[in-house]
């Protein structure tokens, strides 16, 4: 389909609104937050970042605004 490569892109963008139980806005309760069990590693699936703390903060692309932190 694109033998020639793409030369230009049109981009897009979502808002999505993901809820954490209250007090508990870490990776391992977001619903992107992927466990690779073979390689015993977490990923967000929406940076694609590995997370190194996944069971104590969120990643550091997290791209989440918590409502509780804009100001
Ligand atoms: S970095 Fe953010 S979006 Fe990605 S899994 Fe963690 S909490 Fe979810």
């Amino acid at each position: 389909m694109f033998e020639n490569g793409v030369s230009q892109y049109d981009k897009g963008k979502i808002m999505v609104d993901v809820y954490f139980p209250a007090g508990k806005a870490i990776c391992q309760w977001c619903p992107y937050c992927k466990n690779e069990d073979s390689l015993k590693r977490h990923k967000c699936m929406i940076t694609g970042e590995y997370l190194v703390f996944p069971f104590l903060r969120r990643g550091f692309q997290c791209p989440i605004v918590m409502e509780s932190e804009e100001s």
